[in-house]
């Protein structure tokens, strides 16, 4: 997500499900999932969760500044991490603006791992809001992105480019989206990209493979509403593209209910949905259990072998990560 300045409201929580504010209690949850309200207790979906699309910018946590007090650090990691834990999180795909957020998350080690998280980050392309319109000819974020790339993290390599955005698919064209595009194929770097369906294409015409072998996640699976059709279509030509499902319009009809063409589309393409937190803004920290509640409703209704591969073994096969251990 994250179209920056925008005054709208902030858009209900991922999943395409109306989501509360903020975490429900337990004895209140308990309630609703008696009421029906969220799915039977009994179709929950129970396995890990990978979170494919998560945020821990600035505003969550002013790393740079080594920020202690909560106006700088409304999300310290601890908060971040308890978060994760508590929602059978067990891996993410880490990435931030600036890139210190990440950094301290993949830094997190023995906490991360007594939280029962892998940490997977990705080079963000932005130093501030100001690189969101213009990432895609500013050779400068070449030059921070191999950078990134060389330093490494303290949890291993960077795996992948993103989220970064393109309001107009036309800029997919820039000389940096160009060349961030081959490197990613070059280095076997994963792309994760907030674009609409004719970005995807025009993204892949630029690598080596055209992209027969590059690994996009496509953000929101195209937050536009890109037909089911066209979905389809561009799944079925590009055989590494994934769909995160965050902010997706159309996917949910009520709670806990997906929509049939949705469905559909979900079990003819079992390995290629991830599901994501986007937290591109605090509300969505706030938001993080009940958009994590939405995700396991209705993967509920999916066969369980379908909803352990969206929730899970997706993302873990994209990463090489290996099953975790129950908690
Ligand atoms: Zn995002």
């Amino acid at each position: 997500m994250a179209r920056p300045r925008r005054a709208s409201p902030v858009p209900p929580p991922g999943g395409g499900t109306r989501g509360p504010a903020a975490p429900v209690p337990r004895s209140r949850w308990l309630g609703l999932l008696l009421a029906g309200v969220v799915g039977s207790a009994a179709a929950q979906y129970r396995g890990p969760l990978f979170d494919a699309h998560l945020h821990y910018n600035v505003e969550a946590c002013g790393h740079a500044a080594a920020a202690t007090t909560t106006t700088e650090c409304p999300h310290p990691l601890p908060d971040v991490l308890e978060r994760l834990q508590r929602n059978g999180v067990r891996a993410i795909v880490a990435n931030s603006r600036p890139n210190d957020g990440t950094r301290a998350l993949a830094q997190a080690g023995e906490q991360a791992r007594a939280a029962g998280v892998a940490v997977v980050p990705f080079v963000r392309l932005y130093r501030d809001r100001a690189d969101y319109n213009n990432w895609f000819r500013d050779p400068s974020i070449l030059d921070m992105v191999n950078t990134e790339l060389a330093r490494g993290t303290p949890a291993g390599p960077y795996r992948g480019l993103g989220e970064f955005h393109l309001y107009d698919s036309g800029n997919a064209d820039g000389p940096v989206a160009r060349q961030l595009m081959a490197l990613a194929d070059r280095k076997d770097l994963a792309i994760l990209a907030h674009v609409d369906d004719v970005a995807v294409e025009k993204l892949m015409g630029h690598t080596p493979s055209k992209g027969q072998s590059t690994r996009l996640i496509w953000a929101h699976t195209g937050i536009g509403g890109s037909s089911v059709a066209r979905v389809d279509a561009l799944f079925a030509r590009f055989p590494r593209l994934h769909g995160e499902l965050s902010y997706r319009p159309g996917l949910t009809c009520g709670e806990g209910t997906l929509c049939p063409e949705w469905r559909a589309l979900l079990l003819k393409y079992p390995d290629r949905f991830l599901i994501g937190s986007d937290t591109w803004v605090n509300q969505r920290w706030l938001q993080y259990d009940g958009l994590m509640q939405g995700y396991r409703a209705w993967l509920g209704t999916l066969p369980p072998e379908v909803a352990k591969k969206i929730a899970w073994d997706n993302g873990a096969a994209l990463f090489g990560l290996t099953e975790p251990s129950p908690r």
